[in-house]
């Protein structure tokens, strides 16, 4: 089977792979049919992620089950699914303690990371990490459902109030994930800022925001003027203090090495919450109901998709570039997908 590969920094390739068989009595094989590029897949391939050389990139997925095991029994062959790429063991320090997000033995089993993923046509994975899609919602919208989960695991720490004045700075597939998430948790206002004028156009086009929810390019911050400030760019903590209300919360969740200066009796003294969050902890189930209910919007956020071998172009449309080895912020999709 054909598989996009990644051997080093600007280097992929689509490869020949063998194809996965049933080794076990939990094993599920799903064939794939989309696969959502994630700004993780770009950051590997632009060097800023390390991944396994030699590892078939992709995880955020959804498909039809082709084989599986004699333990399997809640899911048939031909059913319609969705994947969880999220391996945990359920039996680590970690897992036991309700921190499956950062199980230990994760190192080694990150689908699209450090194990195969699935740019590709089929991924073998067990009956615990596959959910059901609905007959009536595309493929592309299932495999929306593990950065929604992740977005969730996130708003769920922050415990989010409606009232709150709220910024989301970065206006990419996960901001804007975070403005379905919050307005589904009743928050009526806020802005979006996005610095490419490029995103900004297509989500004018797209017609995503909700009446209350607004754009702007520059976020030059004023005292006292946000409760809830998700930095999804993972650059902008400083900035954030100086915007941030006495009790505010901010979120972080973009994963960019940079270092900020804040200090640290101002947390004290105004009582801000700095809030982290990776991957996703119990919030699978509520993404998938959420995809389910077709409700989200999800199909205005999907710009663009493109044959596995066609793979390059949909990497250009969100602003990096193979050939001249660079990223910009220069793009024409929101988010792309990889349909087979
Ligand atoms: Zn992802
Ligand atoms: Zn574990």
């Amino acid at each position: 089977m054909k598989a996009i590969v990644y051997h080093k920094p600007w280097e992929i390739r689509i490869e020949e792979r063998e194809e996965p068989v049933i080794n076990h009595a939990d094993d599920v094989i799903v064939e794939i049919c989309a696969t959502g590029i994630c700004g993780t897949d770009l950051s590997i391939i632009s060097g800023e992620y390390m991944a396994r050389p030699q590892v078939i990139i992709g995880h955020e997925s959804a498909g039809i089950i082709v084989a599986k095991g004699s333990n399997v029994e809640n899911h048939q062959i031909g059913d319609r699914v969705i994947i969880d790429p999220t391996f945990y063991c359920g039996n680590c320090d970690h897992c036991r303690k309700g921190l499956r997000n950062h199980c230990l033995a994760k190192a080694n089993t990150e689908a699209g990371v450090s194990i195969d993923g699935t740019f590709t046509k089929l991924f073998k994975t067990t009956s615990r990490f596959i959910y059901p899609l609905k007959d009536h919602i595309p493929f592309e919208q299932g495999a929306m459902s593990e950065p929604l989960s992740c977005v969730l695991t996130a708003v769920k720490k922050l415990a989010v109030s409606p009232f709150m004045r709220t910024a989301i700075l970065g206006g990419g597939p996960i901001g804007l994930l975070f403005y379905i998430a919050l307005k589904e948790h009743g928050i009526k206002e806020g802005v979006i800022y996005e610095s490419s004028e490029s995103r900004i156009k297509l989500i004018e086009q797209q017609n995503i925001l909700a009446k209350g929810w607004k754009l702007a390019t520059e976020f030059i911050p004023e005292k006292n003027q946000y409760d809830l400030i998700i930095d999804t760019t993972g650059s902008l903590l400083e900035k954030s203090m100086q915007a941030i209300a006495d009790g505010g919360k901010i979120s972080m969740m973009g994963l960019r090495n940079n270092l900020q200066t804040i200090n640290p009796r101002e947390i004290a003294d105004r009582s801000i919450s700095i809030i982290g969050s990776i991957d996703s902890q119990d919030t699978f189930k509520h993404a998938v109901d959420l995809i389910n209910s077709g409700d989200l919007g999800l199909e205005k956020l999907i710009t663009n998709s493109y044959s596995l071998d066609d793979f390059s172009d949909a990497l250009k449309d969100l602003g990096c570039n193979l050939e001249t080895k660079s990223r910009t912020n220069v793009i024409s999709s929101l988010k792309s997908m990889i349909t087979l």
